[in-house]
């Protein structure tokens, strides 16, 4: 896979008292123009059979991204990840962060599953389904054509435009812009939380209106300057595809054989492209796919559309440029089957075996006990009895509301009680609280006693934890 080596024009001659700068032969970054500055992209939108169903593809994942924070279920938004209380809820599974192998397994088998995508459908994902894409080239570029005019022919813009225009595509950006950090934000604290803010004055929830306003700021920093080089310098999994794809990956791919030798002239040696250009003009990274893969392709097939429509034109066969993989193109192999097509899906069964098995096995709760956050004496004597304070948090991991009680095992003369005995848990909740345990002298030996903590709420849960309790030394402890 090439970087975009197209040819570029000449820097204008500098005059004789300015520095020299080394002319590149190619062009570097289909985004920079020789001179090191800008190259403003405004590709052509070439309708055809993919740009209908990329539309049906973005328009859908719009409509999900809106109404996701709205659908609960098990009382839960299916989408939560609830920062502020270290919780990550997935279609009504609630992860606590100390989940660590479950969130591991999860993130693994995110992992090998974009794998196992990328190397049987290339950079479909880029193409078709990257909110970077889906934003860009179906909400923020129709805008800039509705108010900025369509690109002709040559891939510049048909008309000058008028300033006001300009100013009115910003404002209508910025109110998108606002509308989607909203969005955003409500994936993280809930829309019952977004409805109260939004209608309450920004100084009482300070922190939330300074990430609306942050997220905003960096949406407009992307679709308005930003843009295309998202994916061609900033995006890690754009930086991966070298090693991600194969030859025998889903490409968009020009077929040179067919193609070439190109001429604007048709004759019987030439082959079918009549460098029209038209699949330059409307890609929107900037790139000439005739030069090959390129880590700048998105996988968009706005060139298959706009080069269709072009050998219809001039009665040739569609397909010039199309889905295929390079090994097709070059040597007509088409094999599916390849050890990394085979590894990827053994190492994801393994993992989601390990997830399920996980999952199936969860406790109903988690309850972790602590020292108490402020460093307070560990115990004290209290009425002749040793009293150790500790902290106790529960999380439930049910969806409905459970109420937890704490005892003592096989040891009459060690109580434990939590500070709100029994505690009430709402479902996916957690809860912190103290824990105390009243312990006789004769418990301890060498300043310590070992007891066991049994944790239950009367149902599905019941659990036993041993804890080190801490005590004066030499009280002549009975064993
Ligand atoms: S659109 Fe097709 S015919 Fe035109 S330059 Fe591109 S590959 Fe050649
Ligand atoms: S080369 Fe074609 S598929 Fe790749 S980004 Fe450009 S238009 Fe899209």
């Amino acid at each position: 896979m090439t970087s975009s080596p197209q040819t570029t024009k000449p820097p204008a001659e500098p005059a004789s008292h300015e520095p020299r700068l080394l002319v590149s032969e190619e062009r570097v970054l289909s985004t920079l123009e020789a001179d090191g500055s800008r190259r403003w992209l405004k590709p052509r939108l070439s309708p055809g059979r993919f740009l209908t169903r990329r539309r049906f593809v973005a328009y859908g994942l719009i409509a999900l991204f809106t109404l996701l924070p709205y659908i609960h279920i098990n009382g839960k938004p299916a989408i939560l990840l609830d920062v502020i209380n270290r919780e990550f809820t997935f279609f009504g599974l609630t992860f606590a962060p100390t989940e660590t192998v479950l969130l591991a397994l999860l993130m693994v088998s995110i992992l090998v599953s974009v794998f196992l995508l990328t190397a049987l459908f290339g950079r479909v994902w880029c193409g078709w389904a990257c909110p970077q894409t889906v934003y860009m080239e179906y909400v923020y570029r129709p805008i800039e054509r509705l108010f900025e005019g369509t690109t002709g022919r040559g891939g510049t813009a048909k008309h000058a435009v008028a300033g006001w225009r300009r100013v009115a595509r910003i404002i209508v950006y910025a109110v998108i812009s606002f509308y989607l950090a909203h969005t955003f934000l409500a994936y993280f604290v809930g829309v019952a939380n977004l409805r109260q803010w939004i209608f309450g004055s920004p100084f009482d929830h300070p922190v939330a209106f300074l990430v609306v306003m942050a997220v905003t700021g960096l949406m407009m920093f992307d679709f308005v300057y930003f843009r295309e080089q998202l994916c061609i310098v900033a995006c890690p999994y754009g930086r991966l595809q070298s090693v991600l794809l194969d030859r025998f990956s889903l490409i968009v791919g020009y077929d040179r054989k067919r193609g070439e030798p190109r001429g604007k002239k048709k004759s019987d040696d030439t082959g079918d492209c009549i460098d029209c250009k038209m699949c330059v003009i409307t890609c929107p990274t900037g790139i000439d796919i005739r030069d090959g893969l390129q880590l700048e392709c998105i996988g968009c097939a706005q060139c298959i559309d706009a080069c269709d429509t072009v050998m219809d034109k001039i009665d040739r066969p569609r397909g010039l440029i199309r889905y295929s993989s390079q090994a097709a193109m070059e040597d007509g192999d088409r094999r599916v089957v390849r050890p990394r097509v085979v590894l990827y899906p053994a190492i994801l069964a393994i993992v989601l075996t390990l997830l399920a098995a996980k999952l199936a096995t969860r406790e109903a709760a988690q309850v972790h006990i602590m020292k108490m956050h402020n460093n307070a004496a560990q115990f004290v004597v209290n009425d002749g009895l040793i009293t150790n304070r500790l902290l106790i948090e529960i999380t439930n991991r049910t969806e409905t509301e459970r109420v937890y009680a704490v005892s003592v095992v096989d040891e009459p003369r060690v109580t434990a009680r939590m500070t709100e005995q029994p505690m009430t848990v709402g479902g996916g909740e957690m809860k912190e609280t103290g824990l105390i345990i009243d312990a006789e002298p004769g418990v301890f030996s060498d300043g310590y006693a070992v007891i066991t903590l049994r944790i239950t709420d009367g149902n599905r849960f019941d659990q036993q934890i041993q804890r080190k309790i801490l005590g004066p030394f030499n009280t002549g402890a009975t064993p």
